[in-house]
């Protein structure tokens, strides 16, 4: 049986002004796949997300999510479309209650979808992430580091997306609240068959949870290969997963 190919990004280059730092990316997400997208600082990942999120606009290529060309299509639209991005650094409403922020994820879905649906979805949020159902009342400012990220990634899910980008959701977080998180990511792929391109520096804990995975450096596409055969090679082990190279 083929592979549904829900995200293709085809020759992307992309600059800030006459600086051009993707030269010309190809990558692909399969339907319920998830897809690590590795590097270094700088090498490009989150212009890569905001490329494909509408965020940036300096850029040349094809980007099409279901076979529709995105380029040229504002970030507002992305949403309705299907597709969710949790940017870098969260950003939970800080000055909303939990709910608030949740209700906030859906809103693009009423009055189409009824609040009682909605309701609904968020009490299934709360099953799975109960600490958002303790919290629910609580403004969003005050979690802790890993509940915002939670929150963030739940907010995003109560738009029902059938493709979610995740970038960097492990940043700043302790090593135990970052496997807590990309467990969830793995669960919510398993459970609801959302597709998710995840941009990661901790290569080691993205890997383990990824079909795949793209290594990006200095804008380009270095490596490309099943996740699990990604682990193993080392080249990546000692670039990205600390682990020195024996030779010979
Ligand atoms: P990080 O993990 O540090 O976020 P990254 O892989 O996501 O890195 P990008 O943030 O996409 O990389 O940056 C790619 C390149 O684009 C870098 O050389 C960076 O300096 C440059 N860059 C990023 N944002 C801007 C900007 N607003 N203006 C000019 N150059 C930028």
């Amino acid at each position: 049986m083929g592979q549904v190919v829900v995200l293709h990004v085809d020759h992307l280059k992309a600059n800030y002004g006459p600086v051009e730092v993707l030269h010309g990316v190809n990558l692909h997400v399969n339907k319920g796949e998830i897809v690590s997208l590795l590097g270094a600082n700088g090498a490009g990942k989150t212009t890569l997300l905001h490329c494909i999120s509408g965020l940036h606009d300096g850029k040349q290529g094809g980007i099409y999510f279901n076979g529709v060309n995105l380029m040229g299509v504002p970030a507002e639209k992305m949403v309705g479309m299907g597709m969710a991005h949790v940017p870098e650094r969260r950003q939970v409403f800080s000055t909303l209650s939990v709910e608030d922020n949740l209700w906030l994820g859906a809103s693009h879905r009423l009055p189409k979808t009824g609040k009682k649906i909605i309701r609904e979805e968020i009490e299934e949020i709360y099953q799975r992430f109960p600490i958002l159902k303790e919290r629910s009342a609580q403004l969003g400012g005050t979690l802790s580091g890993g509940q915002q990220q939670m929150l963030a990634i739940a907010r995003a899910l109560l738009a029902k997306p059938q493709l979610l980008l995740l970038d960097e959701p492990s940043l700043g977080l302790a090593p135990l609240i970052v496997k807590e998180i990309l467990n969830m990511v793995q669960e919510i792929r398993n459970e609801w068959g959302t597709s998710i391109l995840l941009v990661e520096q901790n290569a080691h804990s993205a890997l383990k949870i990824s079909d795949r995975a793209y290594v990006l450096h200095n804008g380009e596409i270095q490596m490309h290969g099943l996740a699990e055969d990604l682990a193993r090679d080392a080249r990546i082990q000692s670039a990205y997963l600390g682990k020195a190279v024996t030779h010979g």
